[in-house]
């Protein structure tokens, strides 16, 4: 058994034989044409010809994964359209006088190339997207005459090439997607399909039914074909380093979501674990799909609203797929985490904007940085603590760096234009901090007005995670919009207990009576304010606990996606007397 570890972009197990996906790319020699004129006629036709299945595929991804999933298809579209982009190719085309498919592939690769150089993640992601989009136009300069289409074959990737509406599946040449190489190799079973990477498009048209799990090389969590990935509640792992050759190919494989891994040739005896463990999370996943769209309310009529903790955008579809009824907790840190560089503001807005716009008009509560203890972020300075977690972090890193947090709040006011945003402080230890942030707030407004930029009102709102926080509840509650109860850094600052040492874990206690009478004492300082009060930590879903949080009054939990219907289920069967309030 051999197993390679990538990144979690869905969750579940999958079990079968690997198919390995290689995408043929056409190589175009420079043809000489002595038309120029036809040529460029040819090449216009062909970008029509993309722009018409780009609709028929937005189209065909709305009612699957929604609108900000499709806008890609339409985002693609543009690019198709782009002045630049066009410029250079009618340029080679004329200049040269050859074929225009060899002046596609060289705008591509240019264009691509660019986008890769950019410091800015989000971007450099949009050179897949450029890639995809000049593979469709060279595939309709290659159909020959636009709009001619396949007569109704089915394959992997997608119900039918007709109904996606890409032309040439059936020529056998090598068109965008390897069409006739990919319907003549592919068998009748469904198959974990192993790819180098996968283009929107190609991810777009996958069919469900064929496809027990997703695994790709390359590709990141923040890419587009990795949310629609997602969409597909399939396991999905991008950044797996498995080797793309007969010594997967066709074996037996298993994908465990969770983990994050796949297992090569798995032995006898964990094949038999993991068959067992799959029956048993579809059994149980079959009676929790029943509790979607239902609300979370006790037998006794107590409704609580039960939101999803984010760290990675890739795990929005998850959010979705659990039917969280908002984001109660977004981890904005991890943004700064996995990089080399602080994320500019364009970047974070455009991540802020795409994450209010999924949840379409359903509460986001983005966290602002929260560096320091167990999150360390190396070009930030390595400021050597001898107790981090009692160091400089959260907000204090941001009040200390003001400049970084400048950067962020620009970006998260901009942001709540596009939907329900909710700002979240953390790590709050006196009411001079908020009253330092409310200044910071307001001279960033100033500047956006002064700008024109436009921005929401969004709701702000801080961590109670410090016994400090805890105490002085009263006098915060009147000066913020809501109150989320962090109850992993409360437990270990309130029972001085490093939450990160295994060695301490009989100390580290969310059950304590101190931590459960702070949360009483937090929840109805808040409500006596006429604010809010929610759990973002851990114990909001553990089951042991649910009740006693529900009759202290709590309003609102927010946990990983995937705990969301179980304790959904655990609400729906609590009678009156557990949960007075
Ligand atoms: C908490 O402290 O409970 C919390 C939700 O924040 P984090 O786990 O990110 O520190
Ligand atoms: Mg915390």
């Amino acid at each position: 058994m051999r197993v390679y570890e990538g990144k979690r972009v869905s969750g579940g197990i999958a079990i079968g034989r690997i198919w390995v996906y290689r995408r043929q790319e056409q190589q175009a020699e420079p043809v000489k044409v002595s038309d120029v004129q036809g040529e460029l006629l040819r090449f216009e036709a062909a970008k029509a010809e993309a722009a018409r299945q780009l609709l028929s595929l937005y189209e065909k991804t709305l009612p699957k994964a929604g609108e900000a999933e499709a806008a890609i298809f339409m985002g693609q579209r543009m690019l198709a359209e782009d002045l630049e982009y066009n410029d250079f190719v009618k340029n080679i085309v004329c200049t040269r006088k050859v074929q225009a498919e060899y002046a596609v592939n060289a705008a591509a690769e240019y264009f691509s190339g660019k986008l890769e150089e950019l410091d800015e993640t989000y971007l450099r992601e949009r050179a897949a997207d450029v890639r995809d989009v000049s593979r469709r136009i060279l595939a309709a300069l290659g159909s020959g005459a636009a709009g001619e289409e396949a007569p109704g074959q089915t394959g992997i990737l997608g119900g039918s090439f007709s109904q996606a509406g890409i032309p040439g599946g059936s020529s056998g040449q090598t068109g965008i997607l390897g069409g006739g190489v990919i319907l003549a190799r592919m068998g009748e079973e469904p198959v974990i399909l192993a790819a180098e990477e996968l283009s929107p498009s190609e991810t777009a048209q996958l069919d469900r039914n064929r496809i027990l799990a997703l695994v790709t090389v390359h590709g990141s969590q923040y890419s587009h074909a990795a949310i629609l990935a997602g969409t597909m509640a399939v396991p999905a792992l991008v950044g797996t380093p498995l080797p793309l050759d007969h010594t997967v190919d066709g074996k037996l494989a298993v994908v465990d979501g969770d983990s994050g891994r796949i297992y090569v040739e798995p032995d006898a005896e964990f094949l038999a674990e993991m068959t067992a463990l799959k029956q048993k999370t579809l059994a149980d996943r079959k009676e929790l799909e029943d509790l979607k769209g239902l609300e979370t309310v006790t037998r006794g009529g107590r409704r609580i609203r039960l939101y999803a903790n984010l760290n990675q955008i890739g795990e929005l579809a998850a959010v979705r797929q659990n039917d969280a009824e908002g984001i109660g907790l977004f981890r904005s840190e991890f943004l700064y985490l996995e990089r080399e560089d602080l994320p500019t503001e364009e970047e974070q807005f455009l991540i802020y904007r795409q994450v209010a716009e999924a949840m379409e008009g359903r509460p986001v509560v983005i966290r602002t940085l929260d560096l320091g203890a167990d999150k360390q972020c190396g070009y930030l300075g390595p400021e050597q603590e001898e107790n981090p977690a009692l160091g400089l972090r959260g907000i204090r890193m941001c009040l200390a760096r003001p400049e970084i947090f400048r950067t962020q709040l620009r970006a998260l006011f901009r942001a709540s234009a596009y939907g329900k945003i909710g700002i979240l402080y953390p790590m709050i230890t006196s009411v001079g901090e908020v009253e330092r942030i409310r200044e910071i707030t307001a001279q960033v407004k100033a500047e956006l007005r002064e700008q024109g930029f436009a921005w929401g009102e969004p709701e702000q709102g801080i961590m109670i995670e410090t016994p400090a926080a805890a105490l002085i509840s009263d006098v915060l509650a009147r000066k913020v919009d809501f109150f989320s109860i962090g109850t992993n850094d409360l437990t270990q600052y309130a029972l001085a207990a490093d939450r990160q040492d295994p060695n301490l874990w009989e100390y580290y206690d969310p059950h304590h009576p101190a931590i459960l009478r702070m949360i009483a004492m937090v929840v109805e300082n808040a409500h006596k304010a006429g604010i809010r009060a929610g759990i973002c930590g851990e114990p909001g879903a553990d089951p042991a606990l649910v009740a006693e949080l529900l009759a202290m009054g709590v309003d609102e939990l927010s946990m990983p996606p995937e705990r969301i219907l179980a304790i959904r289920r655990l609400v729906r069967e609590m009678d009156k007397k557990n949960t007075a309030k």
